[in-house]
């Protein structure tokens, strides 16, 4: 997937805002945040889309929500409280195609989403 945006962020060949990075996935400063605190937690894997996800995958999707949780509470945002969103295909707007779990938080967050 030589040509898929986040896989070059997690290959280090595009450079990105890394907060962590371990075997299984990467976390990186989106480039348009939409919060104080807007960070994309990705696996090192391609996934294209949340429809790709395997079983075997449970895992680490696991691993994207405690990473982001643990980010979250690192920039203080644990007890005032933050959001995670995963948005699939088009209704949802997804616009890079290798998943990702967006943190937001740093600001009071309006629901229903837009
Ligand atoms: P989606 O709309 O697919 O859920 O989210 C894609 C996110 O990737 C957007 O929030 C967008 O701002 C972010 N993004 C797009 N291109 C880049 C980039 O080159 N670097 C970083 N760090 N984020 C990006
Ligand atoms: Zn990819």
């Amino acid at each position: 997937m030589s040509t898929c945006l986040f896989c070059g962020i997690a290959a280090g060949t595009i450079p990105a805002r890394q907060v962590y990075s371990d075997d299984h996935l990467v976390a990186f400063h989106d480039i348009q945040p939409q919060a104080p605190l807007h960070v994309l937690v990705v696996p090192r894997r391609h996934v294209s889309t949340l429809n790709d996800l395997e079983p075997g995958d449970a895992t680490l999707v696991g691993e994207m929500v405690r990473r982001a949780a643990i980010i979250a509470a690192d920039h203080g945002y644990d007890r005032r409280g933050y959001r995670m969103v995963l948005n699939c295909n088009a209704d949802a707007g997804q616009s890079v195609f290798h998943i990702h779990l967006h943190l937001l938080g740093g600001r009071r967050l309006g629901w229903p989403p837009g």
